[in-house]
């Protein structure tokens, strides 16, 4: 018998449902005012990927928001591995959402919304095609300001992306597959789901601010640790990508992902160079072996309300 769940589970008001029969309500300010806080957390072989550094990233990206999460904690955790018991894959892509939510009709303050958890699982995906991770992203430095962070928190993990998805047209019209954007000095600041960096003369940088502090990134910072390899968050110049040996996307969607054209001209010798491409390998292979793994509970928590 096939899985009703196996193209993806959500959870929504103390149920699990196929996603694609997920709905949220349409009052919800997480939809009307993109008032939301997201975070994704990957499965793979079987195992969560820093799950307590997200559901951490999660609390404290709510707090700065002043929402409350209806689950706690462990709660939280249980529908996590419930939604990838359901899916029943040893690889996915698990995210969980809070949102402001619906104050009464009529009313507009914020602090009288009830605010909601959603969240869902669907097989692992990456940002890069295999075989646009073998051959090196083409990627457009677009002249889009990303929102700036005096206007809203780039440690939130916040549906603000209208000017990520205008960059990808951007990107697409001048034939590149994906964009980064600037801030408003003209230094590199992100793209749609990822961190960026360079490598120079075998030194690692990737901007210092105006950036999530994505959860991969935060792990090349600890495989350079591991390697000795000298890595450093600064101000990055957009044309510094031009001068670069390599280039590489960091993302929980795909890993570390080589670049190998910028505005399309190519980087270094124009294939994955290989600083990018060790730390690929030392990353998945790494994960494999169980470091920073949960495994997924094969039995539900008993008495779990939120399991049934
Ligand atoms: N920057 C932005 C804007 C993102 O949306 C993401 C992930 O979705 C990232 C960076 C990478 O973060 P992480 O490594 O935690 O997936």
């Amino acid at each position: 018998m096939t899985n009703p769940f196996g193209d993806g589970v959500a959870f929504i008001d103390d149920d699990y449902c196929p996603v694609a029969e997920a709905r949220i309500p349409l009052l919800d300010w997480g939809f009307l005012r993109s008032d939301a806080n997201q975070d994704t957390v990957t499965v793979w072989k079987g195992l969560f990927f820093r799950l307590d550094d997200h559901l951490d990233r999660f609390q404290r990206n709510l707090d700065k928001l002043r929402m409350t999460c209806p689950y706690g904690r462990d709660e939280q955790r249980e529908i996590l591995m419930a939604l990838v018991r359901r899916l029943d894959r040893e690889d996915a892509y698990v995210q969980m959402i809070g949102t402001r939510g619906r104050p009464p009709v009529g009313v507009r303050d914020p602090r009288a919304c009830v605010n909601r958890y959603y969240a869902f699982c669907i097989p692992y995906m990456s940002i890069a095609t295999p075989e646009a991770r073998a051959r090196g992203l083409h990627l457009v430095v677009s002249d889009i300001c990303r929102v700036p962070p005096e206007s809203v928190d780039p440690t939130v993990k916040h549906y603000h992306w209208l000017d990520f998805e205008m960059g990808l047209f951007q990107a697409y019209d001048r034939g590149g597959e994906t964009v980064v954007l600037v801030d408003r000095d003209g230094n590199l600041t992100e793209g749609p789901g990822f961190n960026i960096f360079r490598v120079r003369d075998g030194r690692l940088e990737t901007p210092a601010g105006g950036v999530l502090d994505g959860m991969t990134r935060k792990t090349v910072f600890e495989l350079c640790a591991e390697t000795n390899v000298d890595c450093r968050p600064t101000t990055l110049p957009a044309a510094s990508l031009a001068g670069s040996d390599e280039v590489f996307l960091s993302s929980s969607a795909g890993g570390i992902m080589p670049v190998t054209t910028v505005d399309g001209r190519r980087v270094g010798d124009g294939a994955p160079g290989p600083l990018t491409t060790r730390l690929d390998k030392l990353y998945w292979s790494k994960r494999a072996a169980g470091w920073h793994g949960t495994p997924v509970d094969v039995e539900p928590a008993a008495g779990d309300a939120a399991t049934s």
